[in-house]
């Protein structure tokens, strides 16, 4: 998967406008409408909220990705994160975008004020250059025509990295793991991340923002792991 400036970076066919990144052939089959439950993300019925959230609602309101985490889009993921391709962030961006754009003519969805992004340690991000979600969170904001808060979460202390630990462990990594620095009372929020895998490190900032007062909760994500 080469980086070829106006090219897909799929099938590497040239394309007519070289800052959307994925060619006319390619998007579709991406933003396929998926099965899955509106709350949560998780397989359901599209149309209902699922039992699982019925009975035990998650603290947020909405999940909008793009797709489950599979090729090609995980490969895309992989590349941004771990191959120093930073270049990828408006790509990526754009998808959800299209995704968000989609799932508001289909369910009322709230308009978003203000993005925050899911924070990385320090160590982490310096150690890779950037900070792969805050890439995704600015073009998004911009797009939206709302605030992006870089600072308003801040990651309190080093946990070890999510993807070594089981579900339990992932939940205990997190206790206390976050704080909110910003005054997001009563304002329409986007929680933006890049994988959402179990659900427990956007789980936990949801209820630290739900603490806050926030009017309401979007979880927002390139791949939900299915
Ligand atoms: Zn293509
Ligand atoms: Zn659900």
């Amino acid at each position: 998967m080469l980086s070829i400036r106006g090219r897909c970076w799929l099938c590497r066919q040239p394309l007519r406008l070289a800052a959307q990144g994925i060619c006319s052939y390619c998007l579709p089959p991406l933003l396929a409408t998926l099965p899955c439950c509106p709350r949560c993300g998780l397989p359901a019925d599209p149309r209902y909220i699922c039992g699982r959230c019925l009975q035990r609602p998650p603290p947020w309101q909405r999940m909008v990705f793009v797709a489950d985490y599979r090729p090609p889009l995980s490969q895309l993921i992989q590349k941004f994160k771990y191959h120093h391709a930073p270049e990828l962030a408006p790509t990526l961006a754009r998808l959800l975008l299209l995704r968000w754009l989609q799932t508001r003519r289909e369910q009322y969805l709230n308009n978003p004020e203000i993005v925050v992004a899911v924070p990385l340690q320090r160590k982490r991000a310096w150690r890779r250059g950037y900070n792969q979600t805050d890439l995704l969170a600015r073009p998004l904001a911009r797009w939206l025509g709302c605030e992006y808060r870089p600072a308003a979460l801040r990651r309190v202390q080093a946990a070890t990295p999510q993807q070594q630990l089981a579900a339990h462990q992932r939940r205990r990594n997190l206790l206390g793991a976050f704080r909110c620095e910003d005054d997001l009372a009563g304002r329409h929020v986007v929680l933006l991340d890049d994988v959402v895998t179990t659900g427990s490190t956007v789980a936990e900032i949801a209820k630290l923002l739900r603490q806050q007062g926030v009017a309401s909760l979007q979880i927002w994500c390139i791949c939900r792991t299915l």
